[in-house]
């Protein structure tokens, strides 16, 4: 696809952890051209490299180094916009640009929960884009990204839920540096340290999965039903959450069983190929000491989530341990496979 064919996209929160991901992942997407960036009024009207702290250890894109970082507000050309805003302002924002007409896909948490807003994991429940149409913001619309820990959590559940049924869910998070905003600004008392409170995580953790595995029905979607109990910390890594997780099953299971659902999961993004789609959405893996952030959170370009540790429980039926990239999968990747799914679709 020429340049000049591509879908031009907006980043709103350009300048942050996030946005700094999404301006990675999208500089060279076969898709879709980054043609404007907005932050704060603090970083408006400077060129991006002048108002960015970039982190990243990849090179900022030449590409965008002079682009104007713009205000926040609904005039910006192009078609997509894609938020990763601080959650303090994303609600009023994305309404917003939904309502003049823009395809808003976002990060935040403020419209996760909204009856008409599909809270979307390409690779789980591909049918809730149908929500969309209930929206009334008229050609604009918004879909959502889950919280970065519920999404590896539901990578590793959804193929347990398809050939097993599950009943209920323990989970420990150990949440890396960068999912608390962009490191060279937060700052958090992390070296020698665990903190063991990340704020609002643990509802997400325990409400979010159940929107996601919901069934798509006339009045919108019906939650799930199995219970989630969730415990979040973070510790000194700089990405990647690794999740230590027990699981109560519905069927009496194997634990070759389980293994082989993970390995053999495939889903819609693999099925249409879309750019950012890995190619084994979960990998397990028999080493007893995996998976771990440092070695595995780039697995796949960082969009597939490991698996390891499987073994029995004592309280509940398995144990096993879950990792996924905060920023990649559980953010900025994960938004942009959702707008390939809906560009595919032809939602865009
Ligand atoms: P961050 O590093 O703090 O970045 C926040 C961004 O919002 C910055 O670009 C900032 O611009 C902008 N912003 C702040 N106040 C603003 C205002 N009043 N008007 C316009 N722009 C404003 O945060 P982050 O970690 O990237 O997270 C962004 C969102 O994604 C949050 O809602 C977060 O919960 C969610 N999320 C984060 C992760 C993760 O792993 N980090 C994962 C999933 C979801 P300035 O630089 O100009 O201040």
């Amino acid at each position: 696809m020429s340049s000049s064919e591509k879908i031009s996209v907006g980043i709103l929160g350009a300048t942050g952890s996030v946005g700094q991901k999404f301006i990675e992942l999208l500089a060279n997407h076969p898709w879709f051209e980054i043609k404007e960036l907005a932050a704060s009024e603090s970083s408006a009207g400077k060129n991006y490299k002048d108002a960015v702290d970039w982190f990243l250890p990849t090179p900022m894109p030449e590409q965008i180094r002079e682009i104007e970082v713009k205000k926040c507000d609904p005039n910006l050309d192009c078609k997509i916009v894609f938020s990763g805003l601080d959650s303090s302002i994303a609600g009023e924002v994305e309404t917003e640009f939904a309502k003049n007409g823009y395809v808003v896909i976002s990060n935040s948490r403020n419209h996760r929960m909204d009856k008409d807003v599909p809270l979307l994991i390409p690779e789980i429940n591909p049918d809730h884009i149908e929500l969309i149409k209930k929206q009334e913001y008229g050609e604009g619309f918004i879909v959502t990204n889950p919280n970065c820990s519920a999404i590896g959590l539901s990578l590793a559940l959804k193929p347990l839920i398809d050939s097993f049924g599950v009943e209920s869910v323990n989970v420990v998070t150990m949440q890396a540096i960068s999912g608390a905003g962009n490191p060279k600004k937060v700052k958090l008392d992390i070296e020698d340290n665990v903190i063991p409170f990340v704020k609002s995580e643990e509802e997400k953790m325990e409400t979010e999965p159940l929107k996601i595995f919901g069934e798509l029905n006339l009045d919108g979607i019906s939650f799930a039903d199995f219970q989630i109990n969730a415990q979040c910390n973070r510790v000194n890594v700089t990405d990647g959450h690794l999740e230590t997780v027990q699981v109560k099953l519905k069927k009496d299971t194997s634990k070759n069983e389980m293994i082989s659902s993970w390995r053999n999961f495939s889903s819609e993004p693999q099925k249409l190929k879309l750019p950012s789609a890995p190619n084994h959405p979960v990998h397990y893996f028999d080493e007893e000491d995996f998976p771990q952030p440092k070695i595995h959170r780039n697995i796949e370009n960082g969009m597939a989530a490991s698996i390891g540790r499987l073994r029995p429980d004592k309280f509940f039926d398995y144990k096993f341990v879950v990792l996924s990239h905060n920023t990649v999968r559980g953010a900025a990747g994960g938004a942009i496979l959702c707008a390939e799914l809906l560009n595919f679709k032809g939602f865009i």
